[in-house]
């Protein structure tokens, strides 16, 4: 065997995932290490959307690019197949001239993103070691996409079963969801309902009971069989590309997430895929995601910035301007690309924006470890916040 052609992945989540069925479809001997039993136990079968406004290419065109099949539940939503409700729930209805998002299931069943991704890991021939949690990669190359270590922004929600008709509601209000938004999504009998915070997190639980009464009282919902669950996100101000230019961070680890909203998963794969093609094609990792990913993240930086001061008056005024375009794709994507007030925001909210990465793996000085982003000669006062 070639020993230049083995790489290591660490964490089989969309980030690993896709890295591995790029290399292993260029031919290399990929060993995807994942520390639980299955793929997708961060999840809790809950719906999760891979949107479609920020690029002018459809996002299932974009996997396509990148390799990936659709075999897992992909369902196309549109500005009317939904609803969004603004503070004081006053509706507004969006256009859309393609999907809004593809409805995608996160967790370890059949029709998940994560099985999904995995059945094409599995056919393209990765070894995949199970229950392994690597602390280390000793030799060689090796891709760490091992998801968030601090939470920047939280989600509490429930997943249960319904008769309610396939349909998506959110909903932008400081005293449901603060900062961010809560989110209903309902496909062929199933519903996942969620409120996310980007403050304030300790009181989760009074936000989520507020945002479940708001939504009983526009919807008459039934819920069967109701499960709680709860999730969190991290995002850097600049995220973490390589250490020695030997491991290289991909997904969510590397702090690649949407700042805005948390749709990290397009981000995750793509990343996944630029540092598999770097590793392919000789090319710089951290200079083909400046060129392709990092312009969106300090676009979406500078709209979490913004978005976090607009308070409800501004969410009912962005709500009812969305709520008058014919085709509401053009103005957000146009919003989550850079222009030159976007670039000025950025350099302010970077200095807002601490990043919280608390990496609880990493406490020791003076380490080799993949975890520990700094180099031995910095790392010694950084030995405990790496
Ligand atoms: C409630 C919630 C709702 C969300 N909704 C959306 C949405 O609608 N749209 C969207 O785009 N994004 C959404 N996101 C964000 C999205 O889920 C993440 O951005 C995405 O999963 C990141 O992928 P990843 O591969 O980087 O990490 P992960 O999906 O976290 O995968 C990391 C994997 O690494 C494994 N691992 C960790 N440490 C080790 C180790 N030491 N050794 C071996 N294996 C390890 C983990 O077990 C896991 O399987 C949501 C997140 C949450 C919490």
């Amino acid at each position: 065997m070639d020993t230049n052609k083995q790489i290591t992945i660490v964490g089989a989540g969309p980030a690993g995932l896709t890295a591995s069925i790029a290399l292993r479809q260029a031919g290399y001997n990929v060993n995807l290490y994942e520390q639980n039993n299955n793929v997708g136990l961060r999840f809790n079968g809950d719906f999760q959307g891979l949107e479609n406004w920020s690029d002018e290419e459809d996002t299932l065109d974009i996997l396509s690019n990148l390799g990936i099949k659709i075999n897992f539940l992909c369902h196309p939503y549109y500005g009317n197949d939904g609803i969004f409700y603004g503070p004081n729930l006053k509706q507004v209805k969006v256009k859309t001239s393609r999907p809004l998002f593809y409805l995608i299931e996160r967790g370890s069943s059949e029709n998940s993103l994560d099985r999904g991704l995995l059945k094409q890991a599995e056919e393209a021939g990765v070894n995949i070691f199970w229950g392994q949690k690597l602390d280390s990669v000793k030799d060689g190359l090796a891709i760490v996409g091992t998801g968030p270590k601090a939470a920047d922004a939280i989600a509490k929600g429930m997943v249960f079963s319904t008769s309610y008709k396939n349909i998506f509601v959110g909903f932008l209000d400081n005293k449901i969801a603060p900062k961010a938004y809560a989110y209903l999504l309902v496909n062929n009998g199933k519903a996942t309902f969620a409120t996310c915070l980007f403050e304030d997190f300790k009181n989760e639980k009074l936000y989520y009971n507020r945002a479940l009464s708001a939504m009983d009282s526009v919807l008459d919902i039934d819920k069967i069989a109701p499960k709680e669950f709860g999730g969190f996100v991290n995002f850097f101000t600049e995220p973490i590309y390589s250490k020695n230019n030997r491991i290289l961070y991909v997904g969510e680890n590397a702090g690649f997430q949407d700042a805005l909203w948390g749709f990290g998963i397009k981000y995750a794969m793509l990343s996944g895929y630029y540092a598999a093609q770097s590793i392919i094609n000789k090319q710089d990792y951290k200079e083909l995601c400046e060129e392709h990913l990092r312009p969106k993240l300090k676009t979406s930086l500078a709209n979490r910035f913004l978005f976090a001061h607009f308070t409800n008056y501004g969410y009912s005024f962005i709500l009812s301007k969305l709520g008058s375009y014919p085709d509401v794709i053009p103005p957000l994507r146009k919003h989550y690309n850079q222009s030159n007030t976007k670039k000025v925001f950025y350099q302010i909210c970077k200095r807002w924006y601490k990043s919280r990465l608390i990496d609880k793996q990493c406490l020791h000085k003076n380490c080799d470890c993949v975890w520990c982003r700094h180099g031995k000669a910095e790392h010694g006062e950084a030995a405990v916040n790496c």
